[in-house]
């Protein structure tokens, strides 16, 4: 549900200049949704193929945060990020205990039962059950982050006073990849 801020005053008694003259209180706040306070966290397995390290089979905790800017209005909120929060926290209990495919990568093979992966000279094979098959061509945090952004830019109905909303997944405590949109 979207708040048209450019109606606020039509029809009311007070003129032409009710229509334009801003509220005392309309100035641009940020609201911060941490998702390990907010326990929009998940535990997933990856592969970063051609990495020294992370091209081995490893896995993270991993907390999905937010940020939105936006306009305080007459009712003293941004908006009501509540349904924000329930959002993501469907997304991390999608990605929770899974093994992260990036399915856009040509060396992965999706079979019946089980999901073929095949980089860097090394074949994994794993239940396809246990795997969720995301849209990326790699599950870096980077790309999980933009993943993570589009949903929630498909899904979320923002009032007109949000003007950016931005996207962090973190791999481990203080370690992350941000991503946003302004509108
Ligand atoms: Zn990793």
């Amino acid at each position: 549900m979207r708040r048209d801020w450019s109606r606020r005053g039509s029809g009311q008694a007070g003129g032409p200049e009710s229509l334009i003259t801003p509220p005392s209180y309309h100035f641009p706040m940020r609201l911060e949704i941490n998702g390990w306070a907010s326990k929009m966290t998940f535990s997933a397995t990856h592969i970063i193929p051609g990495h020294y390290k992370c091209g081995r089979l490893h896995g993270h905790d991993y907390a999905i945060n937010a940020t939105i800017d936006g306009d305080i209005g007459p009712d003293g909120v941004i908006m009501d990020f509540i349904s924000v929060k329930e959002f993501l926290r469907g997304i991390a209990d999608e990605l929770d205990h899974r093994v992260l495919i990036p399915k856009k990568d040509p060396s992965v093979n999706i079979q019946k039962n089980s999901v073929i992966y095949v980089r860097e000279g090394k074949t994994f094979q794993f239940p396809k059950e246990d795997c969720v098959l995301l849209d990326l061509t790699i599950c870096s945090a980077e790309e999980l982050a933009e993943f993570v952004l589009k949903r929630v830019l498909e899904k979320v109905d923002f009032p007109k006073n949000v003007r950016r909303i931005e996207i962090g997944v973190d791999e481990g405590k203080g370690q992350g990849a941000w991503t946003g949109k302004s509108f």
